[in-house]
């Protein structure tokens, strides 16, 4: 290709709304522009490396078997409606006005549509059922360029078993097809762990890229390999003093307490203490108040003991915090996770001095002593506590999601009634599996792992082109008659060759070629000519070294 004739469009200046490096990158190197918030267009270059990315899943995808479809991104509402999901996506779905339509943000709905019915009998399994495609999610706050777009690309796949054994198999086929994929692109990634959110089923593992514009928080363990999306994930319980100097308050972490029973067990104190317990919100966290008998919060002495201003939870953060009912004993299980802050006097007296009885903890009485610095909050696992599994360190940090595999089961089956007859003839629902792999997310991913300051670092697979031709000076008859040879010659031996013939001065030209990050440049001026050579630069390592114009295919190949 030359980029006379290209469509490129490259900026040097760092465009006004980005401020994540792939976000940047992608736009400075003319692979993408914005047509509106968390919309984007691909231009010829950003595209050509979309292209390459879906080849490689698709081989991925085939060689386990996967069977490529094209589903509609309009879909009538009243499928979404058989399953609730309508309802489920909530404001992410967008709906069209003057028709009874959705964009499809996923297509189980859809897939299990063409199943039922077709998929009758126990011989017709297993499936899987596997598309690239657009998708539609009205997100609230879309940033880093393409990594949350409001329409973006998804290789989603659906598995259709006849049981639980072979469900697992699926998922497995997956979890192996995807780390070819991403190995194959040569992204550094792990998997976590991970909550099933809006798709529902039993187990689901999250394919991450650890990064600072990530959304996700991720809880990682160097000693064991302990790693769980936040959402989900644990620490073991154990005490941290807060307040050093006056020796007076400690964080008590209980995460696996689920239940009022087992917090009221962890601390040793009596159900009715808890059953009175308040969630206050201070400086954007949810602390729980300890409460007894018909003693009611002083706000003023708790703002200060949290250095801060205080507001009891409206029942909707309520919710939101607890996952529980407003006016339920909701504070206890943060989605399994307590941290707690007690004010005490002995830290040593936390659990021997707590009494059933009287409602003591660690040698306060409560009903004597002011029960309103009792108080815990309630937060997600963080870095420095200890993994479930190992008592090491955990480490958490934000990370993006690539790719999620779901063990969906009979939701969608189910509330779709897709059912098929097993051996014995008996009626049962398909037990299904969903995966998706977000495109353009392995493309910004990929850039976020591999630029520096002058550009992007492509490698060898996902590069647009293998290699940039750069003419200095091309109005020189033997530079230009020597460019449009060698050109000729890459692209003979199967090469991808973008050939930088454009009348501009070489820095403009060398500066494109990094900012573009193809891995080879080949250089060819005046004087290395006179030697018949040509200067080769690797894009990664910087290595520069000059080649035989005959030895030149065999050097780069
Ligand atoms: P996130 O947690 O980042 O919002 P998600 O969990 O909602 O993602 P899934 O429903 O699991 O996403 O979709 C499968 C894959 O689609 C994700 O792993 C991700 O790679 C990609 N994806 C999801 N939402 C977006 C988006 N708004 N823009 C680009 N890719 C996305
Ligand atoms: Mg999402
Ligand atoms: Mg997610
Ligand atoms: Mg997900």
């Amino acid at each position: 290709m030359r980029l006379s004739k290209y469509f490129v469009p490259t900026l040097k200046e760092v465009p006004s709304d980005a401020t994540v490096p792939s976000h940047i990158l992608m736009v400075r190197a003319g692979m993408v522009r914005m047509l509106s918030a968390g919309i984007y267009s691909f231009l010829p270059l950003g595209y050509k490396v979309v292209k390459k990315v879906c080849e490689i899943i698709r081989e991925e995808m085939d060689a386990i078997g996967g069977q490529e479809f094209h589903l509609p991104a309009l879909n009538p509402r009243e499928i979404w409606e058989e399953t609730g999901r309508v309802e489920a996506f909530g404001d992410i779905l967008f709906h069209i006005k003057n028709r009874d339509y959705v964009l499809a943000p996923t297509h189980e709905e859809i897939m299990t549509f063409h199943a039922r019915n077709v998929v009758k009998s126990y011989k017709d399994m297993p499936q899987i059922w596997y598309q690239i495609q657009t998708k539609f999610r009205n997100e609230p706050r879309p940033r880093s360029g393409v990594i949350r777009g409001r329409q973006f690309l998804m290789k989603d796949s659906y598995s259709f078993d006849t049981s639980w054994e072979a469900l697992d198999k699926s998922y497995e086929l997956h979890d192996k097809a995807y780390r070819k994929i991403f190995d194959k692109c040569g992204l550094k990634y792990f998997v976590v762990g991970a909550s099933s959110g809006a798709m529902g089923g039993t187990g689901s593992e999250e394919f991450m890229v650890k990064s600072s514009a990530g959304e996700d928080t991720v809880a990682y363990c160097e000693s064991c390999g302990y790693a769980a999306n936040v959402e989900v994930a644990t620490s073991k319980p154990f005490i941290r003093e807060r307040d050093t100097e006056s020796k007076s308050l400690y964080e008590i972490h209980t995460p696996n307490v689920k239940s009022i029973d087992e917090l009221c067990a962890f601390l040793n104190i009596e159900e009715e203490v808890c059953a009175k317990s308040r969630v206050y919100i201070s400086n954007g966290e949810a602390v729980l108040i300890l409460m007894q008998g018909n003693d009611e919060v002083n706000e003023t002495k708790l703002e200060k003991v949290l250095g801060g201003s205080v507001r009891p939870a409206h029942p909707d953060e309520l919710k939101e915090i607890t996952g529980a009912d407003a006016g339920s004993i909701g504070p206890i299980g943060f989605k399994g996770k307590i941290v707690a802050d007690f004010r005490l006097q002995d830290r040593n007296n936390l659990f021997s001095g707590a009494n059933k009885n009287d409602y003591h903890i660690g040698g306060i009485d409560l009903k004597r002593d002011v029960p309103q610095v009792q108080y815990a909050d309630l937060r997600i696992v963080q870095s420095g506590e200890g993994c479930p599994k190992c008592d090491k360190l955990l480490e958490v940090f934000p990370a993006i999601e690539l790719g999620h595999i779901f063990k969906l089961g009979t939701k969608y089956s189910e509330s779709m009634k897709a059912f098929f007859l097993d051996e014995s003839g008996k009626e049962k629902p398909i037990i299904m599996g969903s995966y998706g792999i977000g495109v353009e997310r392995v493309i910004a991913c990929f850039i976020e792992q591999n630029h520096d300051t002058k550009g992007i670092v492509w490698n060898k697979t996902l590069a647009p082109f293998y290699v940039h031709l750069i003419s200095i000076n091309p109005k020189n008859e033997k530079v230009a008659q020597t460019c449009e040879k060698v050109y000729d010659e890459l692209r003979q031996n199967g090469i991808e060759v973008l050939y930088d013939d454009r009348d501009a001065s070489p820095g403009f030209k060398f500066n494109d070629a990094d900012l573009l990050g193809m891995p080879v440049q080949v250089v060819i001026g005046e004087k290395k000519l006179k030697e018949e050579k040509a200067e080769v630069k690797i894009r990664k390592t910087d290595e520069r070294f000059d080649v035989d114009l005959k030895e030149l295919i065999n050097k780069v190949k």
